[in-house]
C-alpha cells in the first residue's frame, strides 16, 4: 500500500477515534459504529449529512439536479448517504465537488453513479491520482479541476444558484477547495476548521500551519454566515476566529523557542508533547509549526 492510501486510512481512523473518545468523556458506552446519517437544512436548498463513514457531506438541490460535495469514506456509507440524498430530491446527482484529497471525503466516490462530473483542486486530483490505484476508483478521478477560482451556476430560468469554488493556498493539504455560495453565504470549507483540538495539517501534502492561518483569515473575509466543515456542526466566523488565534499563539511561542535554539524535542516537551513509541503518524500541531518555521527561509 503506498504512502498516500495509508494515510488517508490513517486519517479516517483517527476521526474515528476522535469521535469515540468524545463519546466517552460524555460518559456514554463506547460505540463501535459511526453515528447513524443526518440530513439537516442548511439554508434554501443547501444540506447537510452528517454520521455515517468519513466526514460530512453536503448537497444542493437545483430544479434539476443535485450537486454533492465530498464523498463518504467507503461505497456503502457513499450508497447510504445517496438514499438520504433520495428522500429529499429525486433529480439525478451530476455533480461532486471534492474539498480535498483525504480518504474519509473521497473514498466513497465509488459509491456514485458513474459518469458524473466530479470537481477538485488541481493539486487534488494529483493527490488522489496516486492513492487511486484500481481501475474501478480511478473511474473517479476529477474529470474537472481549477487552480485558484472556478464558479458554475445551477438551474435554469429565474431560478439559477452561482456556487464558486476558490482556493486560498496551501493549509490542511495543497489542494484544499473551499465552496461557497455566495447568495446564501454559506461555504463548505472541508477540513479548514477543527472544533476542540489541534488542526490536523498534512505536511505530505504541502500543508502548512502558516498557510492555515492565511486561509483562515481569507474564510473569515468572505460574505459568509454558516461554515460546513467536514467533523463539525455548524459554525460561524467566531469558531474560525478562535481557532486562528489559537495557532497564531502556538506560532508566537514556538518562534520564540527557535530563536533561542531549542530543539524540537525541546519544544515538544515544553508543550507536554509525548511521542509514542515508534513514532507519531500524526505530527502534533505543535511539530508541524516547529517544522514549517525552521524549514521556511
Ligand atoms: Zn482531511
Amino acid at each position: 500500500m503506498d504512502r498516500v492510501s495509508t494515510q488517508t486510512i490513517v486519517c479516517s481512523l483517527f476521526f474515528m477515534f476522535v469521535s469515540l473518545s468524545s463519546a466517552r468523556q460524555q460518559t456514554q458506552p463506547p460505540r463501535q459504529q459511526p453515528p447513524p446519517l443526518a440530513v439537516q437544512n442548511v439554508k434554501g436548498n443547501i444540506y447537510q449529512v452528517t454520521g455515517g463513514a468519513g466526514a460530512n457531506t453536503s448537497f444542493f438541490v437545483g430544479d434539476k439536479e443535485v450537486v454533492a460535495i465530498d464523498a463518504k469514506m467507503t461505497e456503502d456509507a457513499a450508497r447510504l448517504t445517496i438514499a438520504e440524498i433520495k428522500k429529499v430530491s429525486p433529480n439525478p446527482i451530476t455533480k461532486v465537488i471534492l474539498t480535498h484529497s483525504d480518504g474519509d471525503h473521497v473514498n466513497g466516490l465509488v459509491g456514485f453513479p458513474q459518469g458524473i462530473d466530479i470537481i477538485a483542486h488541481e493539486n487534488t486530483r494529483v493527490h488522489m491520482s496516486k492513492a487511486f490505484q484500481t481501475d474501478q476508483q480511478r473511474a473517479y478521478l476529477p474529470g474537472t479541476t481549477f487552480s485558484d477560482k472556478l464558479s458554475f451556476y445551477v438551474g435554469s430560468g429565474q431560478k439559477v444558484t452561482r456556487i464558486d469554488l476558490l482556493y486560498f493556498g496551501p493549509a490542511h493539504t495543497n489542494g484544499d477547495a473551499v465552496v461557497f455560495f455566495p447568495e446564501e453565504k454559506v461555504a463548505f470549507i472541508g477540513d479548514l476548521l477543527f472544533l476542540g483540538r489541534d488542526p490536523l495539517i498534512h505536511r505530505a501534502k504541502n500543508g502548512t500551519s502558516i498557510g492555515l492561518v492565511k486561509v483562515l483569515n481569507a474564510l473569515i473575509g468572505l460574505d459568509a454566515e454558516s461554515y460546513i466543515s467536514g467533523h463539525n456542526e455548524l459554525t460561524t466566523k467566531k469558531e474560525i476566529r478562535t481557532m486562528m488565534q489559537s495557532i497564531e499563539e502556538q506560532q508566537a511561542r514556538i518562534q520564540t523557542m527557535v530563536q533561542e535554539g531549542k530543539t524540537l524535542e525541546q519544544v515538544k516537551k515544553a508543550f507536554n508533547i509525548e511521542t509514542p513509541a515508534g513514532g507519531s503518524r500524526w505530527p502534533s500541531l505543535v511539530e508541524v509549526i516547529y517544522l514549517d518555521l525552521t524549514e521556511k527561509k
